[in-house]
C-alpha cells in the first residue's frame, strides 16, 4: 500500500497529485486518516491512466465510520442550533477558499472541463453548505392551541447518523445538500464517495472537518456491493439520503424500508422542454445548450433531454443550435479553452453508443453529430464523444423514453398543445421541465399542469440553494437544497405536552 500524507493539512495541499497521494486507500473517520486493507483504481477518464488508488472499504471498516459518527452525535445535537450553523458556514467558507485545487482534483477523476464544470461546481457546493450554516436558527418549534391548561408544543430533533449516498456526476454539490442540511441539524454524517470520483470529496469534507468535532463528519470509499450494503444495512444508521440510479434507489428504499427508517432518493430523469411558437428563438436556443449540460457531456438527472420545438420554429433552431453546438471545443479536460471534456467510463460510454445505435438503426432517423474531437496523442480518445441530436424518432423510443446519462438529446417537433403536454408528460420520470413562452396564460397552464418537481420558464436553471429541488414518480423521493428539505428529511418532531393543573 502506498504511503499516505499523514502530515499534510487539507488547507495546504500544494498539488493535485499531492491530494490524491494522501488519499491514497484512506477513509476519514473520526477526525482521521485511516488506511483500509484494500483499494481500487480510480482512472483519469481523459488519458486512461491510472490516477490513484482509493480505499476499498468492506464491511468492517464501514462500520468503524459509523460507530465514530454514533459516538459524535450526541454532543453535536447538544450543541446550539445556530453555534452548529456556525461551524458548517465557516467551513464553508473554508471550502471556498480552497476551491481551486478541488477544482483541479474533480476535472481529473470525472474528466469533466476545468473551466466549464469544475470550478462552477465546488462554488455552487460552497454555497450550499453556507446557505444551511445560516439556517441554524430555524430549526423551530410550534405551540400548539390544544387545552389552555395545557402547554402543547413539538420540537425538532435531529434523527441521528445519516448515510450519504453519492454518485460521480456532481458528486460535490450533490454532496454538500446532504451534508450541509444533516450536520445543521445536529446528525452527525458518513459519506460513501463515488468510487469513480472520491478524491474531490474526500478533500471537500476534510476541510470542513477541520472546523468540526471529530466524528462528526466522516468519508468512506468502496463499491456499492461492499461499501454501500455495509452502510446502508447498519443499525446504527437513522436515515439515507441518495442520488444515483433507479436500480439502486429502488434496493435502498427496500432495505430502509425492511429497517422502517426515512430514505431520499434522487434518480434522475428525461426531462422535457417545451419550446413554444412565441419563444425568444436565441434564448431557447441557449437554453436547450445548457439545459442539457453539454458541457457535462448530458451527464446530468436535469438534463433537457427530450426537447419539443413548436413547427413554427423547429427550422430555425435547429440550424441555430447546429451552428452553437459545433463552436464547443471537445478536448483535455484541464485545458482552459476547452467546454466538453469526456464520459466518465467506458461502461457508461457502452451505454450511451447503445441508444445511439438504436437510433441509427430506426427508419426515419437523424443523428446529428457536432463538433470535433479531439487529436491529442496525450489523451485517451475512447471516452470523448460530440454533443449528438436525435431527430425524427418516435415518442415511444427508448432514447426519447429512456434516461441516456450521456450528450445526447432527441429533438421533437409539435404543433398542438395538449398534445405536447401529454408527451411532456409521458415517462414515469418527474424531476424536471421547463416551457419557453411570452405568453402568461401558457406559462401558467402548462407549470400547473407538468408532472414534475422542479418546473421553469424560460430558463434551465441547474440546482440553487434556496429553491426545493426533487423529483416526482420515479425520479425520486424527498426534496433538496431549501429549508424544507432540511426541516422534513433530517429532522423529526416530537410533540410535548405539560399539563399545569
Ligand atoms: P449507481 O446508482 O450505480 O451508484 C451511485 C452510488 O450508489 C455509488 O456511490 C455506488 O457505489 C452506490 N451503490 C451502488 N450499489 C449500492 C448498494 N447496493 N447499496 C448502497 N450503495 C450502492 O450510479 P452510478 O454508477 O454512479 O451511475 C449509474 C447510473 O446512475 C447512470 O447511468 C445514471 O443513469 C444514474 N445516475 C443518476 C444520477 C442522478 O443525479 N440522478 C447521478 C449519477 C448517476
Amino acid at each position: 500500500m502506498a504511503q499516505s500524507s499523514q502530515t499534510t493539512s487539507p488547507l495546504s495541499f500544494d498539488t493535485p497529485e499531492a491530494v490524491i497521494a494522501a488519499y491514497t486507500q484512506i477513509n476519514l473517520v473520526g477526525g482521521e486518516r485511516v488506511p483500509t486493507a484494500a483499494a481500487l483504481d480510480v482512472v483519469n477518464p481523459a488519458t486512461g491512466a491510472t490516477l490513484g488508488q482509493a480505499a476499498a472499504s468492506d464491511a468492517a471498516e464501514t462500520d468503524t465510520a459509523v460507530a465514530a459518527a454514533k459516538a459524535a452525535q450526541a454532543a453535536w445535537a447538544a450543541t446550539p442550533a445556530r453555534a452548529r450553523g456556525k461551524i458548517v458556514a465557516e467551513a464553508a467558507r473554508a471550502v471556498a477558499a480552497h476551491s481551486e485545487m478541488i477544482a483541479q482534483v474533480l476535472a481529473r477523476e470525472t474528466g469533466k472541463a476545468i473551466r466549464t464544470e469544475c470550478r462552477g461546481e465546488i462554488t455552487v457546493a460552497a454555497d450550499i453548505l453556507e446557505f444551511y450554516g445560516s439556517l441554524g436558527s430555524e430549526l423551530k418549534g410550534q405551540t400548539v392551541p390544544f387545552n389552555p391548561r395545557m402547554l402543547t408544543t413539538t420540537t425538532r430533533e435531529a434523527l441521528g447518523v445519516v448515510a450519504a449516498i453519492l454518485p460521480w456526476n456532481v458528486p460535490l454539490v450533490l454532496g454538500a445538500l446532504k451534508i450541509g442540511p444533516a450536520l445543521v441539524a445536529g446528525n452527525t454524517v458518513v459519506v460513501k464517495a463515488s468510487e469513480e470520483a472520491p478524491f474531490a470529496t474526500f478533500l471537500m469534507a476534510e476541510i470542513m472537518m477541520q472546523f468540526l468535532p471529530a466524528g462528526v463528519l466522516n468519508v468512506v470509499n468502496g463499491d456499492g456491493a461492499n461499501c454501500g450494503h455495509a452502510l446502508t444495512h447498519h443499525a446504527d444508521i437513522a436515515k439515507i439520503t441518495f442520488t444515483g440510479s433507479e436500480a439502486v434507489g429502488e434496493t435502498i428504499y427496500k432495505v430502509a424500508a425492511s429497517r422502517i427508517i426515512p430514505a431520499s432518493l434522487e434518480l434522475g430523469g428525461k426531462s422535457p422542454m417545451i419550446i413554444c411558437a412565441d419563444a425568444d428563438l436565441d434564448k431557447a436556443v441557449a437554453g436547450a445548450i445548457s439545459g442539457m449540460r453539454f458541457t457535462r457531456q448530458g451527464q446530468s438527472c436535469t438534463a433537457a433531454s427530450r426537447i419539443y420545438v413548436h413547427d413554427d420554429l423547429y427550422d430555425a433552431f435547429m440550424e441555430k443550435i447546429e451552428a452553437q453546438l459545433n463552436t464547443l471545443v471537445i478536448g483535455d479536460p484541464l485545458d482552459e479553452a476547452t467546454d466538453v471534456g469526456t464520459v466518465i467510463n467506458q461502461k457508461q460510454m457502452d451505454v450511451i453508443q447503445g441508444f445511439v445505435a438504436k437510433a441509427e438503426a430506426t427508419e426515419g432517423a437523424d443523428i446529428l453529430r457536432f463538433g470535433t474531437l479531439p487529436a491529442d496523442a496525450d489523451l485517451a480518445p475512447d471516452l470523448f464523444m460530440q454533443p449528438t441530436l436525435l431527430a425524427g424518432l418516435d415518442e415511444d423510443h427508448p432514447c426519447v423514453t429512456q434516461e441516456i446519462f450521456g450528450p445526447v438529446a432527441a429533438v421533437q417537433r409539435w404543433s398542438d398543445y395538449e398534445d405536447v403536454i401529454a408527451k411532456a408528460n409521458g415517462t414515469h420520470y418527474g424531476l424536471a421541465a421547463s416551457v419557453w413562452t411570452k405568453d402568461l396564460s401558457t406559462a401558467l397552464d402548462s407549470t400547473s399542469r407538468l408532472n414534475a418537481g422542479y418546473v421553469q420558464v424560460n430558463q434551465n436553471l441547474t440546482i440553487q440553494p434556496n429553491v426545493s429541488y426533487g423529483g416526482f414518480g420515479r425520479s425520486g423521493l424527498g426534496k433538496e437544497a431549501s429549508l424544507e428539505a432540511m426541516l422534513e428529511h433530517f429532522t423529526r418532531s416530537k410533540t410535548i405536552v405539560i399539563n399545569f393543573d
